[in-house]
């Protein structure tokens, strides 16, 4: 199911397109993305998908793309497996996300997460900044994934998620859609589908860098 490519060789990657292209937008700028749970933490589970497959998937897609353009990509997970060691609290699974960052000298962090609640009728895409500090990555993010998927539009919120609050760089963890729903759970394993999430997380963060 997962497309897999130049990202799976090592839990943690660089990402490493190996082509010449001219226009490099991203040059020198260094992204972590972070494909939420893998592992023993699968995240959502409905109609036997898993969350943590759906972020990876799209994860490795966003990270080729993000290449292309002269990023240096740096993946906190390019399989499905989990970050600390055997044994350890979930803390510690998120805070490994946090130490790739900081040990990376990044210049953003994004976070990729599917939705999950008991009403099967949500649907739609949102994201999420670090409370208390700027929207100004996932508010481009989200406006650039809304104009890509045509998905509903949950908007912009400050959230208190580990990942976002433990962060020093600039953070957005996005909830691409909800697995819970029946119709964006097809759409979310969906190989097209999620090569336009991945172009629209692409530009926005592209229009990020552009705005500094
Ligand atoms: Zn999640």
């Amino acid at each position: 199911m997962l497309h897999r490519d130049a990202c799976d060789e090592e839990d943690i990657g660089e990402c490493d397109c190996g082509c010449g292209e001219v226009s490099e937008p991203l040059l020198n700028k260094i992204i972590v993305l972070d494909p939420g749970h893998g592992g023993i933490y699968s995240g959502g589970v409905h109609y036997g998908f898993r969350e943590s497959d759906i972020n990876l998937s799209v994860g490795l897609k966003l990270c080729q793309k993000l290449a292309r353009l002269g990023a240096k990509v740096i993946m906190t997970r390019t399989r499905d497996v989990n970050l600390a060691p055997p044994g350890s609290t979930l803390d510690a699974d998120l805070q490994a996300r946090v130490d790739v960052a900081k040990t990376s000298g990044a210049d953003i962090f994004v976070s990729l997460h599917v939705d999950d609640v008991p009403n099967i009728n949500l649907s739609g895409a949102a994201s999420y900044f670090p409370m208390g500090r700027s929207s100004g990555l996932a508010s481009t993010i989200q406006t650039s994934l809304i104009n890509e998927t045509c998905a509903v539009d949950n908007g912009v919120s400050p959230a208190d998620f580990y990942v976002l609050v433990h962060n020093d760089i600039p953070a957005a963890l996005i909830e691409m859609g909800y697995l819970s729903n029946p119709a964006e759970a097809l759409c979310l394993m969906n190989n097209c589908y999620q090569n336009l999430i991945a172009n629209g997380i692409l530009n926005g963060i592209i229009n990020y860098f552009l705005c500094q």
